[in-house]
């Protein structure tokens, strides 16, 4: 809302920087303490958990995603599933769904630090009890040539798991700079995974 407010030239100049700089940082919004339904998310979000397995997903507006956007999602979702084991399990469904993933052909230019948020996680947490409710997962355009490895996705969708931020260079859940992982680096991450794994 406030590129609109700021107007057309502004927003065109900022979309010049964002290309100049590109690839750009990825500091998203996501925060520990942000849900989209108001509830405050507790600093324990790791220990928040579905309660069933598979766990449904659908593509909200699927005409805005780009071919290239489903095709890293469904390669995403098989990531996380072959490093759980399968303990970890995904559904597609038309209706109702766990989590849903919103496309976005715009790219989502931040003005005041010149970065670019490339996803955004939107997660529900029950009040009474430790369940993760439901979830959506935001993915702007902007994916850097050579960048193949959908770990933005990845990245995004582990959010949805209760995952935080960390600053390892090379963990996916890093979220200071631009990754472009070649793949997940188990002696970095696969701790997230194993939890996973343990959890389901
Ligand atoms: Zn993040």
């Amino acid at each position: 809302m406030k590129l609109l407010l700021t107007g057309g030239c502004i927003l065109l100049v900022a979309l010049a920087i964002a290309i100049l700089n590109y690839p750009v940082d990825t500091q998203e919004p996501y925060s520990e303490n942000l849900s989209y339904t108001g509830l405050v998310v507790d600093e324990k979000s790791d220990l928040r958990y579905w309660s069933h397995m598979p766990l449904t997903y659908n593509y909200s507006n699927e005409d805005e995603c780009y071919p290239l956007r489903i095709n890293r999602t469904e390669w995403a979702l098989n990531e996380i599933e072959k490093l759980t084991e399968s303990q970890v399990s995904f559904v597609h469904t038309e209706g109702k769904a766990d989590i849903s993933f919103v496309c976005s052909k715009n790219s989502l230019v931040n003005l005041a630090d010149r970065t670019e948020t490339l996803g955004e996680a939107e997660v529900e947490y029950s009040l009474r009890s430790p369940r993760i409710m439901s979830a959506k997962i935001y993915l702007y355009s902007g994916i850097p040539q050579g960048c193949d490895y959908p770990d933005v996705e990845i990245h995004e969708i582990l959010h949805a798991f209760g995952e935080k931020h960390n600053t390892h260079p090379q963990s996916v859940m890093n979220v200071v700079q631009w990754r472009c992982l070649k793949g997940i680096n188990t002696s970095v991450d696969g701790v997230i995974f194993d939890r996973l794994k343990y959890t389901y």
